[in-house]
């Protein structure tokens, strides 16, 4: 009697030897040999539905009564993002000892879900002060260098920036221009950034700037990141103004002309800049998926409501199928969407490949705001126009999205390359 593996073994040596003569490979049994029958799961932990609950407290109380105040006058509130802070925003996914919350990523992708519901611009300042700014010296910073800026940033009392783009070099990063030549032991900076975020207000301490060091043997530009603090001579950070969307968030062009900082300032090794910067934008893009999730949800809710209320023809517009089909539609995609994030986080989580699946969330998440956020309009009306309606603030808010953390069109090259094409 031959078992199982036996079985296939000749079976599979029958068919090598004759390839026209089908003799069936038997399938396997597709009842598990364990007890545990059921390893999917799309129950979120109690803890994660408490953060949940927490931070849409938080954003429905301190955020939303000021928001459009805020976009309006163009005002980055110091205040509240030392509330945000408060309350455990900055550092989640970073351990206690240097301050953080040391929660899963998940966790801090659901809570910029619930902000960005409420909110874009706070949602940004949260987004990009974790995992643009935390998120880079956590993970490729030295113990000292962690050590000395991690508590500050976990506290949201401190905002740290990441330099990458340049006005010569946007989805192109590996064209940066800006410069750094060893001295002794000090490095010497000059050059520039752009549309950097929360690198010039009153909260910002730093930012991590990627510089071109050398050339590779194959004459590629070889990079490196450094560690630069403000109030070093010869750095200039100007905030940035007049923008469409995420008006209450701080955006700066950086200047160095000169800048010296001491060789511990180096992030990593030299050499390794390039990689640092691209491995943080693929968990800032969990973070900007996060943004599109929770700005849809909240366009969403708010069409919603005003479809139920809104009456014409004798009944609420909710009730005309030109309008319910558009918010079933947005029902849909909004499952599909945030299962996509989540299920990219939790790749995260496990310490998977998770990159092909950020590049998906982070296009699908953006470019479904997008569709959400025009229906919501359209769904309004003329009222939808007006800024009294808030809807306005999530249509503008959103176009940022295909853009940032590479667009959507870059994330469609990258996702190209992982499908094989
Ligand atoms: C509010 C705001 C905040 C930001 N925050 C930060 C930050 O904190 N740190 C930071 O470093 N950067 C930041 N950015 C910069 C942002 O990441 C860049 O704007 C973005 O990467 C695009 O670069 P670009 O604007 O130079 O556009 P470009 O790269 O010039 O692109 C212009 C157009 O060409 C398309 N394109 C370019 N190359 C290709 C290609 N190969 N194939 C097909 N299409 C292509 C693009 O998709 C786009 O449609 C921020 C930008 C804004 C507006």
């Amino acid at each position: 009697m031959l078992n199982q593996q036996q079985d296939n073994t000749k079976f599979r040596a029958v068919q090598k030897k004759n390839a026209f003569y089908h003799y069936p490979i038997p399938y396997r049994p597709l009842r598990q040999p364990s007890k545990r029958r059921f390893s999917v799961d799309f129950d979120l932990s109690k803890h994660q539905e408490m953060i949940r609950k927490e931070v849409r407290r938080f954003a429905e109380t301190e955020i939303a009564p000021v928001a459009a105040d805020l976009d309006e006058t163009e005002t980055f509130s110091s205040e509240l993002t030392r509330k945000m802070g408060d309350i455990g925003l900055f550092g989640m996914f970073v351990p206690e000892n240097y301050g953080g919350q040391e929660l899963d990523y998940l966790s801090y992708i659901i809570a910029v879900e619930e902000i960005a519901r409420v909110d874009g611009s706070q949602a940004a300042t949260i987004a990009a002060g974790n995992s643009l700014g935390i998120g880079p010296i956590y993970y490729f910073g030295s113990e000292a260098q962690k050590k000395k800026y991690l508590p500050k940033l976990c506290t949201g009392k401190g905002l740290w920036g990441f330099g990458l783009t340049e006005p010569t070099a946007g989805s192109d990063a590996g064209g940066s221009k800006t410069t750094a030549v060893r001295d002794g032991n000090q490095w010497v900076i000059n050059g520039s950034k752009i549309f950097i975020t929360n690198a010039a207000c009153e909260l910002s301490l730093g930012v991590t700037v990627q510089a071109v060091t050398g050339r590779k043997p194959d004459g590629r530009n070889e990079y490196t990141c450094f560690l630069l603090e403000h109030g070093t001579p010869g750095f200039k950070a100007m905030p940035m103004h007049k923008k469409m969307m995420w008006r209450a968030s701080n955006t700066a062009a950086l200047y160095f002309d000169e800048v010296r900082i001491p060789k511990e300032n180096i992030l990593g090794r030299q050499g390794e800049g390039f990689h640092q910067m691209l491995q943080t934008l693929d968990g800032g893009r969990l973070s900007i998926g996060a943004m599109g999730l929770g700005g849809a949800q909240g366009a969403f809710e708010t069409a919603l409501k005003y479809a139920k209320k809104r009456v014409q023809f004798g009944k609420p517009i909710s009730k005309f199928q030109a309008i319910s089909f558009k918010l079933a539609d947005a029902g849909v995609e909004l499952e599909c969407a945030r299962n996509l994030l989540y299920k990219a986080c939790w790749l995260k989580d496990h310490k998977r490949a998770f990159q092909k699946e950020a590049a998906m969330a982070k296009l699908y998440c953006s470019e479904l705001m997008g569709r959400v956020a025009d229906s919501a309009v359209q769904i309004h009306g003329g009222y939808g126009l007006m800024k009294e309606y808030n809807v306005e603030r999530f249509y503008r808010d959103q176009k940022l999205l295909d853009i940032g953390e590479g667009t959507s069109e870059v994330q469609r090259l990258v996702i190209s390359r992982y499908i094989g094409c």
